[in-house]
């Protein structure tokens, strides 16, 4: 301190002191977060201590980030690090930095309100789950600060924002409301001030935290001290950016304690990317693929959050353009030596050098995942399991590495039951004579594997790949093949079934087997009277070579879009232009016969024309389409019904 405040008062007694405090509320989130940390969190409350160094160590960033610009920033104590101190007499324990600080607005907003959009996610989570991967989950919601209060009864904290000349005093008992002060003592940086509950203070034991520290921030990139009374500061972390270390002296236990700390994730990542890169530029990268999805995986921003540095000096988080989205699950670190430190974020993103970095990140990813396909399948599949659908975003977005992906991508199919299925095997298995791949589209929660669109192929010992997430929608038309063989939907175009052999084609219901007892004519009078029935409703009627159990099933023409498409645009309310489908009828069901009979016996009549209706709604609903007239289709049945109980 270089001026000495006017009191001399001890930043503990400041708030005794004149100036007058501002009572705040905190924002509702907040108050119901802390009443689940003071009340309901009793595992894992070591964390507090890795969330408080964590963002102390933030903090050193921001400072030696700015600093590039204003070095004035840091004269006068320019060595960054972390002390802890406790007091056992006072029960206190005091995290400190000498980092950027905080102002009176940044206070009231960073320790008032929960930014980040995870607030609700993580109050959900919490509630539903065990205490215990609970606690661990804090980071990723942007709320580690509030979980002091899981041991403190009251926290304070000191701040100077770096460059200001006034400091602030917060205070809080955690129960809906804060305080804040002026106060001219308070150091450059964050002093946070625990006063431990009876019950935790333990936590005051220099062997606990010395635990806690190397179990949790051993790699933290700058000094992490111990001061005890009268006893000589001990650096408790080795204090080197891990990235920095060379490959092979890296233990698991330092690469999992990195990993929850970068990707605010608990356990181990499922695999590790640790790149050096040298030549024509040079940079590291250390990165992670998690083995749970991030809670925001699927936010429309698509943001990754590879932190990226320059020289050890931390950047931002944001840096577009230096992890596409389809790898947004990645987590970790790019450190490179040969961007421009002093150049804003804006402008880095459009420097030549990161679109460089960034394709050869990519490469080194696909290669790694395929070297894990090939070599644990099992766990492949997991991976899979977790971020399948965001890989495949890339096979449209990114042409370079269409084919890399589409070689890793795994799919379920008629077959495969919970196995995941790899083009080449699909391909592999195709019988002679098969010249595509064919797949159908669809809800796997509705019952994909029950379409009636599937009998034919299943009869003929043909896999179909099952198109379930909405992302394949996009990648479909337009990656049009793989390896040569064109993808082809079943519920579109005709099946062209006829070439392949039924495996039982003595089955009576067996499509093949159509006109046991019913001519190809009088099916031919049945499909014109439905046509004439239906009119403009259907695009066409056809007998198909696709069923094999249902009486009906729906189609798109050829050329038409997909359905499943259809009605996920329309669940998002996107406009539609609604194709008219093509109604495809079983030639060897029993009932289709019997119409077909009895179109030939007497002709068109309206019992008919009632079954015409009903075949139609049938197979809207096998579709898991509603019937834009449930009242027509219930007076239908109703009369068909009774007429044949009567009868
Ligand atoms: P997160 O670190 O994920 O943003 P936290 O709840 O841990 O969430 O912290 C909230 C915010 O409070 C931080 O983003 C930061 O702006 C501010 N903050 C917390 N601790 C410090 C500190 N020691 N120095 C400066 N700012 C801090
Ligand atoms: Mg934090």
């Amino acid at each position: 301190m270089d001026e000495a405040p006017v009191e001399e008062t001890t930043p503990e007694s400041a708030k005794t002191a004149s100036a007058k405090a501002e009572t705040h509320e905190f924002q509702a989130e907040v108050s119901k977060l802390l009443d689940l940390m003071i009340n309901s969190l009793y595992k894992e409350k070591d964390i507090f201590l890795r969330e408080l160094i964590a963002n102390a160590s933030d903090a050193c960033d921001k400072l030696r980030y700015a600093a590039i610009t204003e070095p004035e920033l840091t004269a006068g104590d320019s060595d960054l690090k972390v002390t802890i101190s406790a007091d056992k007499d006072a029960r206190t324990l005091t995290v400190q930095d000498n980092g950027i600080g905080m102002n009176h607005d940044e206070l009231v907003a960073n320790l008032g309100t929960i930014a980040r959009s995870g607030t609700e996610a993580f109050l959900k989570i919490m509630k539903e789950g065990d205490g215990e991967t609970d606690a661990n989950l804090i980071g990723q919601f942007g709320v580690g600060f509030y979980s002091a209060f899981m041991v403190a009864s009251k926290v304070e904290v000191f701040t100077r924002r770096a460059g200001d000349e006034t400091g602030w005093h917060w205070e809080s008992k955690g129960r809906g409301k804060f305080s804040i002060q002026e106060d001219a003592s308070a150091e450059r940086g964050a002093r946070i001030v625990l006063h431990l509950r009876k019950a935790e203070e333990d936590f005051l034991d220099p062997m606990r935290i010395r635990h806690i520290v190397s179990t949790y921030s051993d790699h933290i990139a700058l000094p992490i001290q111990l001061l005890e009374d009268g006893k000589e500061a001990e650096t408790l972390n080795e204090g080197s950016a891990l990235w920095t270390r060379p490959v092979s002296e890296i233990t698991e236990e330092q690469h999992n304690e990195f990993y929850n700390h970068v990707a605010h994730l608990p356990g181990a990542p499922w695999a590790t990317v640790h790149v050096h890169a040298e030549g024509r530029f040079e940079y590291t990268a250390l990165l992670y693929v998690p083995d749970m999805r991030p809670f925001d995986l699927f936010d429309p921003a698509r943001q990754h959050r590879v932190r990226l540095y320059v020289k050890r000096v931390f950047i931002t988080e944001e840096c577009e353009g230096l992890v596409p989205g389809f790898l947004r699950f990645m987590r970790g670190i790019v450190d490179c030596a040969d961007l421009p430190l002093n150049v804003s974020r804006e402008t880095l993103q459009h420097n030549p050098l990161l679109a460089k970095i960034s394709s050869g990140l990519v490469k080194r990813i696909l290669s790694e995942l395929e070297k894990k396909a090939k070599k644990e399948p099992e766990a492949f599949a997991e991976f899979w399991d977790n971020f399948g659908a965001v890989l495949k975003e890339g096979i449209y977005e990114e042409s370079d590495h269409r084919d890399k992906l589409m070689k890793l991508a795994r799919f379920h199919s008629l077959t495969s039951g919970e196995k995941w299925l790899s083009l080449d095997e699909y391909a592999a298995a195709m019988p002679e004579g098969q010249d595509a791949i064919y797949y159908l589209s669809g809800d796997a929660e509705a019952g994909i594997d029950k379409s009636p669109q599937l009998e034919g192929f299943k009869a003929r010992g043909i896999d179909v790949l099952f198109m379930t997430d909405p992302v394949d929608q996009f990648w479909l038309p337009t990656a049009t093949e793989y390896d040569g063989k064109p993808f082809r939907s079943i519920t579109q175009g005709s099946a062209d079934l006829d070439k392949f052999e039924a495996a039982k084609p003595e089955d009576g219901a067996d499509g093949c087997a159509a006109g046991a007892q019913t001519s190809e004519s009088d099916m031919d009078k049945l499909i014109a009277l439905i046509k004439l029935t239906l009119g403009e409703e259907v695009k066409d009627v056809r007998s198909s070579s696709r069923l094999t159990e249902s009486p009906v099933c729906l189609v798109a023409d050829e050329g038409d879009v997909d359905m499943h498409f259809e009605r996920l645009l329309r669940q998002h309310q996107q406009p539609v232009m609604g194709h008219k489908r093509v109604l495809e009828i079983n030639p060897g069901h029993a009932l289709t016969r019997a119409l077909a009979d009895l179109v030939n016996r007497e002709g068109a009549s309206e019992a008919l024309e009632d079954a015409a209706h009903l075949l139609f709604d049938q197979a809207r609903i096998l579709e898991g389409e509603t019937l834009p007239d449930p009242a027509a289709f219930s007076r239908r049945l109703a009369g068909l019904l009774t007429k044949t109980l009567s009868a």
